[in-house]
This record gives C-alpha cells, sequence and structure tokens, in this order.
C-alpha cells in the first residue's frame, strides 16, 4: 500500500481511501492559537504573563498525547492490514519549513505516525519503503506521462487513457509503484523524521527552523 500524507485528508493510500485529520487536534490547535494571542497580549514579568505560559505549554502537552495516541492507532491499523507500505520520504522536511501552526502541527503528527509505522513494521516483518518525493503528484500513475498540475488542482486526468483520479490518490498510487520497482530513495530517513519527531514543542520547532534558514 502507498500512502500520500496531506493535510486535506491525514493520509490517502493507493486504493484510493483517506484517513481524516484528528478533530481533536483541530480543536486543540484553535485553543494554542488563542493562547499564543493572549501570552502577546501580557506585560513581560508580569504574573498574567506567567500564568498564560503556563496554560499554553499545559495546552502543547496535551495535543502531544493526541497527536501520539492518534499516530499509535493508525500506525497499527495500517501495519496490521498490509503487507508493504511506501511512503515519501522527505515529505515531512519540506513540509516543516512552513512556518503556520496549522502545518507545523500536521509535521509531527505525520512524524509521530511515520515514525509508529517503521516500529509495527519491524515488529510483523512488514517492509516500510520511503521513496524519493519527485514528481510522485504530477505523473500518471497508469502511463507515466508528466501532467504539470498546480497545488489548487485536487484532481488527476491522464491525457492519454482519460483516467480520472483524485491527485492524492494517483500520488499514493506512484510512491507505491516506486517502492515496488525498487527506486528507493533514502531508506535512511530515521533521522530526519525523528528529529521532527521528537515531540518538542511546535514553537521550539519553530524555531529551529528559523535558525536553520539563517544557517543556510
Ligand atoms: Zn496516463
Amino acid at each position: 500500500m502507498g500512502i500520500d500524507l496531506g493535510l486535506r485528508a491525514f493520509f490517502t493510500d493507493s486504493e484510493g481511501n483517506t484517513v481524516a485529520p484528528p478533530q481533536d487536534l483541530r480543536k486543540a490547535e484553535r485553543r494554542l492559537k488563542r493562547l499564543h494571542r493572549r501570552l502577546s497580549r501580557t506585560q513581560k514579568r508580569s504574573r498574567n504573563r506567567r500564568k498564560a505560559r503556563q496554560a499554553l505549554s499545559k495546552a502543547y502537552l496535551k495535543v502531544q498525547r493526541q497527536r501520539e495516541d492518534f499516530a499509535r492507532k493508525q500506525a497499527n491499523a495500517l501495519i496490521s492490514s498490509h503487507d508493504l507500505i511506501a511512503y515519501e520520504a522527505l515529505q515531512i522536511r519540506h513540509l516543516v519549513k512552513n512556518r503556520h501552526l496549522a502545518k507545523s502541527i500536521a509535521d509531527a503528527a505525520w512524524g509521530r505516525f511515520l515514525s509508529w509505522v517503521r516500529y509495527y513494521g519491524t515488529l510483523h516483518q512488514v517492509p516500510v519503503i520511503g521513496v524519493e518525493p519527485a514528481y510522485t503528484s504530477q505523473d500518471c500513475s497508469r502511463c507515466g506521462q508528466r501532467v504539470k498540475k498546480s497545488l489548487s488542482m485536487r484532481t488527476h486526468l491522464c491525457p492519454g487513457y482519460g483516467l480520472l483520479l483524485d491527485r492524492d490518490h494517483n500520488a499514493a498510487l506512484n510512491i507505491l509503484h516506486k517502492a515496488l520497482q525498487g527506486t528507493v530513495g533514502q531508506t535512511g530517513t530515521d533521522e530526519e523524521v525523528s528529529s521532527n519527531a521528537s515531540g518538542q514543542p511546535a514553537a521550539t520547532r519553530r524555531r529551529t527552523a528559523t535558525t536553520r534558514k539563517q544557517a543556510g
């Protein structure tokens, strides 16, 4: 099974099934936004500021626990019903550059999810393969022809056969094909994923991303 991680659907698999993003994470995201605003309105070194900071870190901890729970359950379900899992190895690193809160929360959820997929894969001897992400959403999963599309285009239309697919379903098929063809990208992506899956609060990770950007 190939899986394509996204924001619209948490992931879309190569049979076209989708898993919805966790609702409680969305709620938590709104709450975090509110708490961030509250913190920014308080005066430095004030009692209110300390309280706002405590509320924010407590909310982050809750998000982390929910994320972990969701990631582990989804990973277990995926591994227990398939013989091979293929995913885009570099996807998270690209997306983590985006510093919006919604995405940073999703990034961390994907990171934890993939860590659990690999963990259960090893446990149940199901191969988990990371493939190069290049052109997985552009190429036709049926004939291989490159069909350029903007991010807003949600469907894929094969010019040769008239095949119409959901964009992410087409991508998931390409991801699976790449894995089966043995065009395996970096399988040594554990380091990369774990660095995003360390369970750090998003604020810390965002700072790290900024630092990296400035350094590079
Ligand atoms: Zn085609």
